[in-house]
C-alpha cells in the first residue's frame, strides 16, 4: 500500500502524500503542478485542432492544385498528416497523466 499513499507527481515526478483519500485520486503534488499540466493539455489541444485544420486544407488542395502542383500538396499532406499523429499521441500522454482523465478518455 505505499506506492498509492505515497504516489509520484504527474508533472514533477516527486512523490507526495495524498491530501484525502476520498473523490478521485489526485496525481499532482500541488496547485501549480495540477495549473502547468492544464496548461499543457489545453496546449496540446489547439495544436492538433490547428493541425487537423491544416490537413483538411492540404487535403482539399491535393484536389483543387493543377496537376503540376499536386506532388507538392501531397507532400504537405503528408507532413501534417505526421503532425496530426505525432500530436495525438502527445495529447494522448497528457490526458492519461492528467486527473482529468476520466472525463476526457470517454468512449465517443
Ligand atoms: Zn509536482
Amino acid at each position: 500500500m505505499t506506492a498509492s499513499s505515497h504516489p509520484l507527481c504527474a508533472q514533477c515526478g516527486r512523490s507526495f502524500v495524498r491530501r484525502s483519500a476520498r473523490g478521485r485520486p489526485q496525481r499532482y503534488c500541488g496547485q501549480v503542478c495540477r495549473r502547468a499540466a492544464e496548461y499543457e493539455l489545453n496546449r496540446a489541444q489547439g495544436l492538433l485542432r490547428r493541425a487537423e485544420q491544416k490537413l483538411q486544407d492540404a487535403r482539399l488542395k491535393t484536389v483543387t492544385e493543377q496537376r503540376h502542383f499536386r506532388v507538392d500538396a501531397d507532400k504537405v499532406v503528408e507532413f501534417w498528416e505526421a503532425e496530426v499523429d505525432r500530436l495525438r499521441v502527445e495529447l494522448r500522454r497528457l490526458l492519461e497523466a492528467s486527473e482529468a482523465s476520466s472525463e476526457f478518455l470517454k468512449p465517443a
